[in-house]
């Protein structure tokens, strides 16, 4: 009987050699938009103590509250696999004394985050993000400087058909008469609501207004919105967004009902979406979490993100072929001359070139046949006496000493 085979886990997938290429591609375009806006690179730990995620994200969200995976150390203490970028990077910034740099500090990550949703298209229990925080700053510049750099990120990714949407969510204590306001509504209303929204009423009221349960989106078109309730001060400040989004040739539209998974978000959020993705359009979003620093026990210090998730930003810019990597030398060689072969390829790939060597025990014929298979340009025929070297597109062979063939194929490639 043989062994069972093994499986990935639900909800997660291998990054194969040929999903490699796009990959590196947004890494490389990620770099490319934030670090000349004076973001540097950082990157967390996978996991942290269970507590950064209860305090920092907020104890009554869907992540806290459902989707975590959380684990028991030797010591007993609980740990939890990092299921966002923020709240890590904000505790950095503190253990790091960050706080004590010049403000605002811009940083980005690029990384894997683990949330135990139901798996469908575009939603996995293992995904990436490319993600971009400016903590310290609370100028409405620094939000309108994350769209714009999140709307520049997908439009070099060509993730198509994208939108954005913004909305306002004031300071905790607007939001707090807010929520007495929305409550009452629901509760008026309680016999149409979904039972999971139902039975969340007091723990999360807003959340109501993603939900897709027909009965509930009836009974939130009427309810009271948020821009009613803000101050004068969260007034201006989005209005000042709105005017730099303006200034800066990005088109927006206001959503006053957007809302977001995580409690830590006051003032401006935002969204994009790109209709190439069906049910989970969400490519990124984010917002200003002026009060998360303090929760998590620093000095009141104000902070803007946003997160991007890389699966769907490649679904959304659709199949893009990559070039395959180019092969300058193929080696073949014949079995009693494994040693000098070797000594050519590790001379070729010190060199620079892109080298390969038979590792199949093919035959003559079989190297010749995948050497075509690999487009090498140049084929170098070892055996015990002697060395040929073939230049496949001018369709030439010449006798050359081994210790020749690197500095040949270098000129050769530069006659080309
Ligand atoms: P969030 O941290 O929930 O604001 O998500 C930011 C972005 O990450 C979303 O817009 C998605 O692109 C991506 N994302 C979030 N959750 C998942 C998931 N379970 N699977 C794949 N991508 C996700």
């Amino acid at each position: 009987m043989s062994a069972a085979k093994l499986q990935a886990p639900r909800g997660t997938q291998d990054v194969l050699p040929e999903d490699a290429a796009a990959r590196t591609a947004v890494e490389r375009a990620a770099r490319a938009v934030l670090e000349p806006a004076g973001y540097r690179r950082i990157e967390t730990p996978t996991f942290e103590q269970t507590e950064l995620f209860s305090r920092g994200v907020g104890a009554s969200t869907d992540i806290v509250q459902k989707e975590m995976f959380t684990f028991r150390d030797q010591g007993d203490r609980s740990m939890t696999l990092r299921p966002e970028g923020t709240a890590p990077v904000v505790r950095a910034y503190l253990e790091h004394g960050m706080h004590k740099e010049p403000q605002p500090v811009r940083l980005w990550y690029l990384s894997s985050f683990f949330r135990q949703e139901k798996p469908q298209k575009g939603r996995f229990r293992q995904f990436w993000q490319v993600g971009a925080e400016a903590i310290g700053a609370a100028d409405p510049a620094v939000d309108a400087e994350l769209v714009v750099l999140l709307r520049e990120l997908l439009e070099s990714l060509e993730v198509r058909q994208v939108q954005l949407r913004i909305n306002s969510l004031g300071t905790p204590e607007s939001r707090a008469v807010y929520r007495e306001e929305l409550t009452r509504h629901l509760r008026a209303h309680g016999d149409r609501l979904s039972d999971d929204v139902r039975s969340r009423i007091e723990l999360n009221p807003l959340r109501a207004f993603d939900s897709d349960h027909a009965g509930t989106q009836e009974v939130m078109a009427s309810a009271p919105l948020l821009q009613d309730f803000v101050s004068d001060e969260d007034r201006d400040h989005f209005a000042e967004v709105r005017a730099l989004l303006d200034a800066a040739g990005v088109p927006y539209e206001i959503d006053p009902t957007l809302v977001r998974g995580l409690d830590y978000y006051t003032r401006t959020i935002f969204e994009f979406t790109s209709g190439e993705l069906g049910a989970q359009s969400a490519v990124g979003g984010g917002g200003r979490y002026d009060g998360l620093v303090e929760q998590l026990g620093g000095p009141a210090t104000p902070g803007c993100g946003w997160a991007a998730g890389i699966e769907r930003m490649l679904l959304a810019a659709g199949a893009r072929p990559e070039p395959e990597p180019v092969v300058d030398l193929f080696v073949a060689w014949e079995p009693e001359a494994r040693r000098t072969a070797f000594e050519v390829l590790t001379e070729a790939r010190r060199a620079g070139l892109g080298a390969q060597m038979d590792l199949a025990g093919r035959s003559r014929k079989g190297q010749v046949k995948q050497a075509a298979r690999l487009g090498a340009r140049y084929v170098a025929f070892v055996g015990a006496d002697g060395c040929a070297l073939q230049d496949t597109e001018a369709g030439e062979q010449e006798d050359v000493d081994p210790a020749a063939v690197v500095a040949r194929v270098i000129n050769g490639r530069h006659l080309a």
